[in-house]
């Protein structure tokens, strides 16, 4: 577990439902909702319930499992919020812009064209 983690991750109170969140999908293992600050008509992060993992090349090595359930989740609500076409993206460090340190995958969808890269 990260030092970040020593207090429960930003991400970790939106699953507690102790921050409210729209969220759009639930499983036992991952939940995905509404970016706060979306940059594309549909923007979603799709987060680990776990926050063990930093970043996604954490993830792939502990849970490429878990890795697999964020894409599968990603690919549905494209299909289901757009028109099944999507960006996947996991900013990996500070200078690739991670702010929050609970590995998250950017789903961008919709009207891409216009949407820079989160
Ligand atoms: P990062 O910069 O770590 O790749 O992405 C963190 C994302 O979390 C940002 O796009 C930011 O807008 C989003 N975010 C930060 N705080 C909250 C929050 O309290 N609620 C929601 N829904 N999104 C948040």
């Amino acid at each position: 577990m990260s030092s970040e983690s020593e207090t429960p991750s930003i991400f970790t109170r939106i699953i507690a439902r102790e921050i409210p969140a729209t969220i759009v999908a639930e499983t036992d293992r991952v939940i995905a909702f509404e970016d706060i600050a979306p940059k594309a008509p549909v923007h979603v992060l799709v987060v680990p319930k776990t926050e063990q993992y930093r970043d996604v090349a954490e993830l792939a090595a502990g849970d490429p499992a878990l890795l697999a359930e964020i894409v599968a989740m990603a690919q549905s609500l494209a299909t289901e919020l757009a028109d099944g076409d999507f960006r996947l993206i996991f900013n990996s460090g500070e200078n690739a812009g991670q702010t929050v340190f609970h590995v998250h995958a950017h789903v961008l969808a919709g009207g891409l064209e216009e949407a820079s890269l989160a």
